[in-house]
């Protein structure tokens, strides 16, 4: 596991890890556990470094936190990996703080990772790994299972993927989280993306290359509470589908479709019950029905298309995604024994 690995890396291998590593980290109120997620990080970095020769930057970005989290971050050292701090004006929330961090990593290949320890950053090494040993460009984790949440999550959660993925030709793989590592070449592929409407996810997923999964067991958060409730994931659920797929704009056409087959077979019916059997047909209840199904899908209908037509708003508006408030940057300082290499790199700004 120490310094013979480094030689014994093919040619390909690496010139992979000769671009090094940006660990992209969004914080929102994580002072708790800050400090002990980043001497795991030195760790691993140091661990990197023996292993693959592999250069560390760590950018962490501060999401508008109201705890003493910026402090904290401002006095981490940058023992062995360089450190990012980046601060956003406000909370602008997590996909806007992961492109803040894709915007300023200066390495070659980027892995996100959440703040709060629920992403262990043991694992970045068997991701490092299928990155570099095996050639993988998106490395993406998923829970291992989902037997200990409650059955009606499960379900919801199993509905969203199946509507984001209808008709998709790349699905986004169900369960998958952001804790994922992404190569340099896809690495780009998602700056190039340019909506501000983001889905990390899906986009992720969306970019092609190849892509292997890892399943994972989250660690219990190491303190605090999640920053995301129910209202809040629905309203996430809403914001992933409109901003990435039109299942539900398909969906809609479909339901007028299945409606209108249903009321001609019902106009059939009364035709032949009158025709026919000469009954006359009760009329007031079915019409009240039929009045209620029809003006409650529509509604339904035009709140789904007011969704896109939100999203196109926000498109044309053209506003920056996140404003920055405060960026530092600290080169590594002691370097580990290690063969040498560039740690401090170019300035990206
Ligand atoms: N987070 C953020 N902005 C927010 C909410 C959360 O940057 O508005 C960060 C948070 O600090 C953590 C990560 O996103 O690093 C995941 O948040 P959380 O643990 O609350 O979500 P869960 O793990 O429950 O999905
Ligand atoms: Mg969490």
């Amino acid at each position: 596991m120490l310094g013979a690995d480094v030689s014994n890396l093919s040619g390909d291998a690496a010139a992979a890890a000769a671009q090094g590593l940006s660990i992209v980290v969004p914080i929102y109120n994580e002072s708790a556990g800050l400090e002990r997620l980043h001497l795991r990080l030195i760790e691993l970095s140091a661990s990197l470094r023996r292993r693959y020769n592999l250069a560390v930057e760590v950018v962490y970005v501060d999401d508008g936190s109201v705890d003493n989290s910026l402090a904290i971050m401002r006095g981490l050292p940058p023992e062995g990996l360089d450190i990012q701090a980046v601060s956003l004006s406000r909370n602008f929330g997590k996909e806007a703080a992961l492109m803040a961090g894709l915007d300023h990593a200066r390495r070659g290949a980027t892995l996100f990772m959440d703040g709060d320890g629920q992403h262990a950053p043991e694992l970045v090494e068997k991701l490092v790994q299928h990155w570099i040993v095996d050639g993988y460009d998106v490395v993406y984790t998923a829970k291992a299972h989902r037997a200990n949440e409650p059955f009606a999550r499960r379900v919801a959660v199993q509905g969203f993927y199946a509507l984001i993925n209808w008709g998709a030709r790349q699905k986004i793989p169900e369960d998958a989280g952001d804790f994922r590592l992404l190569s340099p070449r896809a690495t780009q592929a998602l700056r190039q993306l340019p909506e501000r409407n983001r889905f990390f996810k899906g986009l992720a997923s969306w970019i092609g290359f190849r892509q292997i999964r890892v399943d994972y067991e989250p660690e219990p958060r190491a303190h605090g509470r999640t920053s995301f409730s129910l209202p809040h994931l629905i309203g996430l659920s809403i914001e992933g589908l409109t901003s990435f797929s039109v299942a539900p704009l398909r969906m809609a056409s479909l339901l007028g479709l299945l409606l209108a087959c249903a009321a001609f077979l019902f106009g059939l019916s009364i035709l032949w019950e009158t025709v026919i059997s000469g009954k006359s047909v009760p009329g007031y209840p079915s019409l009240v029905v039929g009045l209620m199904t029809i003006g409650g899908v529509q509604l339904l209908m035009i709140g789904v298309v007011g969704e896109y037509i939100g999203k196109i708003l926000s498109e044309l508006k053209a506003r920056p995604v996140y404003f920055i408030a405060e960026h530092s940057v600290k080169p590594a300082t002691s370097e580990p024994a290690a063969p040498k290499v560039d740690s401090v790199g170019t300035a990206a700004e």
